[in-house]
């Protein structure tokens, strides 16, 4: 079985090749199948943008499972923001420093119990027979109130996580892929595959 990903990024795919190693599947990416195409991320939620990713590179596969993931930060008292539009939010050559210092701002005055927040995955598949899947985890935490760690990425130096006692950027790769949104939903596709093969 080959599964393509319809990614650019190199993390996304160590860390899907780790989940899906017992599937005995073969993982490539987009840029190894030889497909360069901008996909629109016109949907209005994670699972529609990370569908709409994996529907627009299906056709362009072969006897292929496509998947694709769409995430983002979701701020309960900045009404969801900046969800979808993460990776866009302030620009998307507007640094993470920048990014979290804004949001940082945006919170002050607003108590801890007000601060709550969470990292959402989506992981979508479209199946060799034209099936469509999709699972969709969390990681729930808290804004903090400074820039903490140095691992990770993107927004995890402002994400405290009250069940680690820690923020998301002080958690080692393995520590966090364990509980984070993306593992989570990984592992659920890897779930839900296994079904719907076992089904045929
Ligand atoms: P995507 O590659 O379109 O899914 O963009 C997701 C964006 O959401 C990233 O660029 C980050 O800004 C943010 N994001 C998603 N997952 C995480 C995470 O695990 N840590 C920090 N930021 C994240």
């Amino acid at each position: 079985m080959k599964i393509v990903f319809a990614t650019g990024n190199e993390n996304k795919v160590v860390e899907i090749r780790a989940i899906f190693q017992d599937l005995n599947a073969e993982i490539t990416t987009m840029a190894q199948e030889g497909i360069n195409i901008d996909i629109e991320e016109n949907g209005t939620s994670f699972r529609e943008n990370a569908m709409i990713k994996a529907e627009s590179i299906a056709p362009l596969v072969k006897d292929a499972i496509v998947m694709a993931d769409d995430s983002g930060l979701v701020i309960d008292a900045l009404n969801g923001e900046p969800g979808i539009y993460s990776a866009r939010y302030l620009g998307h050559d507007t640094s993470y420093h920048e990014k979290n210092g804004d949001l940082l701002r945006r919170l002050e005055g607003v108590p801890d119990e007000k601060r709550t927040a969470r990292f959402v995955c989506a992981v979508a598949a479209v199946l060799p027979d034209g099936r469509k899947l999709v699972a969709e985890e969390t990681m729930e935490g808290r804004i903090g109130y400074e820039e903490k760690g140095s691992n990770g990425f993107g927004y995890d130096p402002i994400s405290f996580l009250p069940e680690e006692g820690r923020y998301s950027a002080e958690l080692a790769p393995e520590e966090k892929n364990a509980i984070s949104h993306r593992g989570k939903a990984l592992r659920k596709m890897r779930e839900l595959i296994h079904e719907s093969i076992d089904r045929q």
